[in-house]
């Protein structure tokens, strides 16, 4: 296994990471949502311990709120101490500081440990960020981190880069967790937070290394784009890669759900070329075709200027689209389905839409939204978490 450095906190990670986020599951016939298959879930973390990976992710609500305990139990018996463990705290579901404090000790009973190495406020948004600073949650997490609860705090983080500029100046964190693989170069925090993260050294870890495991599927037309590179490799190698080659990345998290994946990754990260600055111009060159040709599949011209918002319903149309697109490009809907669930949850999905036409009209790609927004909704609704 390839480590790296955790930014300024000093020690040593291992380039991969297990995120808890997609443990493999079990369906019953009639139950409306799924439940984690404890036996392989365990199983999995403790192959990924004794193979060198030493970062697992969490968080309070992964799983239906299991996903801590489960860790937990995993890590029980002599893993916890060969491992760093970050997990994370909603702002919804810090409604006083009382209850930041209970649902820490919470989390702490659940992963039967007496400390978090990495204690992250989960998805900081531009909508909460005003807030988090007036309610003084930092300085909360200063006062666990004193009194040994945690040892460090960082933030994950979905938006755009201006915000995550602003958030990332705003203090001296010790780690950020952001979504990057070669799709979102341009898109969420940007090449750019990689960027500034580094220059202050703060421990960078990267989520959705393959967006939500659709670039380890390839069209035709990406395929053969690998293809033309003497050394055969997989989609998900070559999507791995492009995040490996940035120095200024700690670690990058798999949520890994089957054996095979998580060896295939051991074996991957553990390879002495598996490391910054890794790439070629040649092979860079590939995975920028690559980028614009899994675009090229994308079926609704959305670019996302988000011109269109806000609706009146509170649709997110461009998130909608994103996500019919992404099952589109990878040929698999699997994962932009669930991301559909919780924009569902928050009364986002198509379903809300009243046909109005105000959004039609501001639309510069001139995109049929209303009918549109049918067709992604057939696709993208039905997931049983
Ligand atoms: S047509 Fe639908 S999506 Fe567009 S603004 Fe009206 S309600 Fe919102
Ligand atoms: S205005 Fe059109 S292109 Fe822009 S986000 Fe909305 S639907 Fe997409």
């Amino acid at each position: 296994m390839q480590y790296r450095l955790y930014g300024k906190l000093g020690y040593q990670v291992s380039a991969l990471g297990m995120g808890c986020m997609r443990l493999p599951r079990i369906y019953k016939p009639g139950q409306d949502h799924a439940e984690v298959d404890l036996e392989k879930s365990f199983e999995l973390i403790r192959y990924a311990v004794e193979h060198g990976v030493n970062y697992f992710d969490s968080a309070y609500a992964y799983h239906n709120k299991t996903s801590e305990s489960i860790l937990g139990e995993a890590l029980d018996n002599g893993y916890r101490k060969k491992v760093k463990i970050a997990t994370k705290q909603p702002f919804a579901v810090m409604k006083t500081q009382a209850n930041i404090r209970r649902n820490l000790e919470n989390t702490l009973r659940k992963l039967r440990t007496d400390y978090i190495d990495v204690y992250l406020i989960h998805n900081v948004q531009k909508e909460s960020w005003d807030e988090i600073k007036q309610r003084r949650i930092i300085e909360e997490f200063e006062k666990f981190r004193d009194e040994g609860m945690i040892k460090a705090i960082g933030f994950s983080y979905h938006g755009s880069f201006p915000c995550f500029k602003e958030i990332l100046d705003y203090y001296p964190w010790d780690m950020c967790q952001i979504q990057q693989n070669m799709l979102d170069v341009d898109r969420e925090a940007t090449e750019e937070a990689i960027k500034a993260a580094g220059r202050k050294k703060t421990a960078l870890v990267i989520m959705e290394p393959l967006r939500g495991g659709g670039l380890s599927n390839a069209p035709e037309s990406v395929r053969s784009l690998y293809d033309s590179y003497p050394e055969k490799r997989t989609p998900a190698e070559w999507a791995f890669r492009h995040v490996i080659n940035y120095p200024e990345v700690s670690c990058i998290l798999s949520g890994m759900t089957t054996m095979e994946q998580l060896k295939q990754n051991i074996e991957l990260f553990s390879r002495p070329d598996a490391v910054p600055d890794c790439l070629s111009e040649e092979e860079k060159e590939i995975i920028q075709k690559a980028k614009a040709a899994y675009e090229s599949v994308a079926s609704i011209p959305c670019t996302g200027c988000e011109y269109c918002l806000p609706c009146p319903k509170g649709v997110h149309i461009p998130g909608v689209f994103f996500g019919f697109n992404a099952g589109t490009m990878f040929g698999d809907f699997s994962q932009p389905k669930r991301s559909y669930m919780f924009t569902k949850r928050f009364k986002q999905d198509a379903s809300q839409c009243v046909a109005c036409g105000a959004c039609e009209k501001k639309c510069p790609q001139h995109i049929d939204i209303i009918n549109q927004l049918k067709v992604a909704h057939a696709s993208l609704d039905g997931w049983i978490e």
